[in-house]
């Protein structure tokens, strides 16, 4: 890749570059506020028009393409396909709730962790993601929203971050820090880490690692199971990594932030969904500060696997909750526009059309 993305830059190296054009570094001030808005260097309007040229020879936005938008669906859900220099593709997931914009972003190309119920990981993973591709999807989301729908003045058209779409955060640890920094820049985005969540599969070395950065972003944990024989049957990382051990991690990230910690637990029928199962999760978490979010798993073409029965749901949901062990289930959004993790990828690359009439 030879010419330069921009939004990669720091505020010094921008002005540097700028600089280096003959303009001065009000330019790149522009520039940054406009790159964090989405704009191609065509719609930076405000620069004149033989300094867009330049740019355009010697630089590249570093903004992915959304080549493929369904949405929004009956939950104000919208899912993007984000294309990359290299013609790499990644799916984000955006959800309007009432109290904000919520992104899910990709954090790999596919994923080296293989769990059984998860669509990202099939083909294994292909490459990390740059800080900037990542902050490059938070911008291209956002520049969607803000055309697509009304958003107030002193609205964000994306206000929380989950890093919740392809890849295994804590596998690119590196960028995935100094993505965070990217969005916590009060320069740039300005965005509270109270505002973002890091979901991993769960590597304890690197979940104390982020503990130690002091980066106060939510930590969430797939967990998915009450012991290692089960977990082993549904996560591959499970033979490397104890359930103790991630606990264990777990609990010291809480008594450093002094924050909860989120377990993720996708309710997999006949597999992981017994009362007992609750029970035994329920002994483990005891005593932490901690909330399970209950996700009935989404079918996928790979493997049988499928949610249990709302009441079974409900009942071990009921467990945990007798076991003083703060629960909610999740909702499940955007099936009806393939949003449900992981698929619209497949489709789109293997060539099946996305349902009628959701193309914006
Ligand atoms: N690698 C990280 C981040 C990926 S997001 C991690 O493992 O946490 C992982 C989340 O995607 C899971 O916790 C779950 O919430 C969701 N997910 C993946 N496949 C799913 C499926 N088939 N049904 C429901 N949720 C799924």
């Amino acid at each position: 890749m030879s010419a330069l993305p921009l939004l990669g830059m720091s505020e010094g190296e921008l002005t540097a570059f700028v600089e280096g054009m003959g303009e001065s570094a009000y330019r790149a001030r522009q520039i940054r506020a406009s790159l964090l808005k989405g704009l191609s260097f065509d719609e930076m309007t405000d620069l004149p028009k033989a300094f867009r040229g330049e740019l355009h020879r010697r630089a590249v936005t570093g903004i992915p393409r959304i080549v493929k938008a369904l949405g929004p669906d009956e939950d104000d859900t919208y899912k993007f396909l984000f294309s990359f220099k290299d013609g790499q593709a990644v799916e984000g997931v955006l959800m309007a709730y009432r109290y904000g914009n919520t992104l899910c972003v990709s954090t790999q190309v596919g994923c080296a962790m293989g769990c059984a119920f998860c669509a990202s990981g099939l083909g294994g993973k292909v490459r990390d993601l740059a800080p900037f591709e990542m902050l490059g999807e938070v911008v291209a989301a956002g520049a969607y929203v803000r055309g697509a729908r009304a958003l107030g003045p002193d609205r964000r058209p994306v206000d929380n971050v989950v890093l919740m779409g392809s890849g295994e955060p804590l596998d690119n640890f590196d960028n995935v820090v100094t993505f965070l920094k990217m969005l916590g820049d009060p320069g740039g985005l300005n965005m509270s880490m109270r505002h973002v969540s890091v979901s991993t599969c769960g590597l304890p070395g690197r979940m104390r690692a982020l503990t130690d950065t002091g980066l106060r972003v939510t930590l969430c944990v797939s967990l998915h199971a009450p012991n290692d024989g089960i977990r082993k049957r549904l996560m591959p990382v499970a033979s490397r990594y104890p359930i103790g051990e991630v606990v264990d991690a777990a609990r010291y990230h809480v008594r450093r932030t002094g924050r909860r910690v989120i377990f993720e637990y996708i309710l997999v029928k006949g597999v992981n969904d017994r009362p007992e199962h609750a029970v035994e999760l329920a002994a483990r978490l005891r005593g932490m500060q901690c909330h399970v979010n209950l996700i009935p798993c989404n079918p996928v073409d790979h493997a049988d696997f499928c949610a249990p029965a709302p009441a079974v749901t409900a009942r071990f949901e009921r467990e945990l909750k007798n076991a003083h062990i703060s629960c909610t289930r999740r909702r499940v959004l955007g099936a009806d526009i393939e949003g449900a993790c992981g698929q619209l990828k497949r489709r789109t690359v293997t060539g099946q059309e996305p349902p009628e009439g959701e193309d914006p």
